[in-house]
């Protein structure tokens, strides 16, 4: 008798009829794809549950992979057996010794299945008398028990669990619509996309970089913390802008002290663009108030107002503390530190104007004409995949 399944649970409480079928569903799509290595496993769904049968695959790496998958609250490793009172004994025995370190337990029945004859109090108490009776040095403490011995009782069959693994919450990438998020090269970008992601959001990702001024290492590195935030939420399109000769006819054409709000009202008109051609919904930008020049409240509103489009801002409120502890959890800490060049930060004014009027900003772009050079970006930008899925091939070529 060994764990053979992984039960998995989740927040059904927040949602309601129709929406919760297409939850599920699209939490089961995830989990398939967070587990395409393992060939044998198969996802199932139940009443209120979804399943993971292993098939003899290895659960410790397998519980690891789910832990990342949003919209799951919680899980468990889980012993199947027949709804019989044997096989049910049996295997409770087999997850309470099985439980290092646990001195004391408690059995807790639950009896989805009412043509299941015993009844779940009474089932507690045969389970538990057999547990006392079959081990050493243990005993029951139904309050502060080191470990619960779940015993649910489904339609087609039981299934036994013990230690219970908190999941990411959140709700399952892609049941709440797609966002395209401004990825820099940063601490804080990545961790933006990842908070969405937690809320249901599927993200596409653009890029403004300015070749030669920022390398192709600027740029793989971006590459590379998108791959780590495929992780989250599966494979990501990066859409991927040349910027270099908008950013030095911005710099010709407004004076300085003014250039990087042209610039960044210029790169949120052409995300605005690759959201229309990509029936995306939203942007997403690590935006956190105060923290730099563009960041201010008067700044966000000059900007803001090229565009009707959200922007959501899920930093906006976050101290830089917080959002590192984030980029830490995340994985993407490391990366973002290295100190490759930033379109933003290779152009930007010594003294960028913290309150950019409004009025002053349209006054000054009056007097100048981006369109061409609009156009061309938009005409040049790369589209990558990052995959989730693609693993880095054996290189056999020295043994041909
Ligand atoms: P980050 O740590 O994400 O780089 P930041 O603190 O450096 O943010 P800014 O440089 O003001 O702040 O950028 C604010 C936001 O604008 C970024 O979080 C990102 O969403 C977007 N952004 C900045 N530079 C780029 C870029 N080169 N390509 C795409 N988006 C960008
Ligand atoms: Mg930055």
């Amino acid at each position: 008798m060994e764990y053979d399944h992984i039960l998995i649970r989740y927040g059904e409480l927040a949602l309601k009829g129709k929406n919760i079928k297409q939850f599920i569903v699209r939490l089961q799509q995830n989990i398939r794809e967070a587990l395409y290595e393992y060939e044998q496993v198969k996802v199932k769904r139940s009443l209120g549950r979804l399943f993971v049968e292993l098939h003899g695959a290895d659960p410790t790496p397998i519980m690891e992979r789910l832990q990342k998958v949003f919209g799951i609250y919680s899980l468990s490793l889980a012993i199947k057996v027949n709804n019989e009172e044997e096989a049910i004994k049996e295997a409770a025995l087999h997850a309470l010794l099985s439980s290092k370190n646990a001195k004391t337990f408690k059995v807790a029945v639950r009896r989805a299945n009412k043509n299941f004859p015993i009844r779940s109090q009474e089932m507690n108490q045969i389970l538990g008398g057999h547990l006392l009776r079959h081990s050493e040095g243990y005993t029951v403490n139904v309050h502060e028990p080191d470990v619960e011995i779940r015993v649910e009782i489904r339609e087609k069959a039981t299934y036994i669990t013990s230690t219970v693994v908190k999941g990411a919450g959140g709700l399952p990438v892609g049941s709440s619509g797609k966002s395209l998020l401004l990825l820099s090269g940063g601490i804080d970008s990545p961790v933006a996309g990842y908070l969405m992601m937690k809320r249901g959001l599927e993200i596409e990702a653009v890029h403004f970089h300015s070749p030669p001024f920022t390398s192709e290492r600027a740029k793989q590195k971006v590459l590379d913390l998108a791959k780590i935030l495929t992780e989250y939420g599966g494979s990501i399109k990066v859409h991927l802008v040349p910027f270099t000769e908008l950013q030095q006819e911005i710099f010709k054409q407004i004076p300085e002290r003014y250039g990087m709000t042209v610039m960044r009202r210029i790169m949120l008109q052409i995300s605005e663009k690759i959201c229309q051609n990509n029936h995306i919904l939203a942007v997403t930008t690590g935006e956190s108030l105060g923290q730099v020049a563009s960041q201010t409240l008067a700044s966000m509103n000059t900007i803001n107002e090229v565009t009707n489009i959200p922007v959501l801002r899920p930093l906006v409120a976050m101290d830089k503390e917080e959002i590192i502890t984030y980029s830490r959890k995340i994985g993407t800490y490391d990366l973002s530190i290295l100190p490759y060049e930033d379109c933003c930060t290779i152009f930007v004014p010594k003294a960028p104007s913290t309150n950019p009027k409004r009025e002053k900003v349209l006054q000054l772009e009056e007097g100048a004409d981006f369109t061409s050079f609009i156009d061309k970006a938009m005409a040049g930008i790369e589209v990558v995949t990052v995959d989730a899925k693609a693993i880095e091939e054996d290189d056999f070529s020295d043994l041909l």
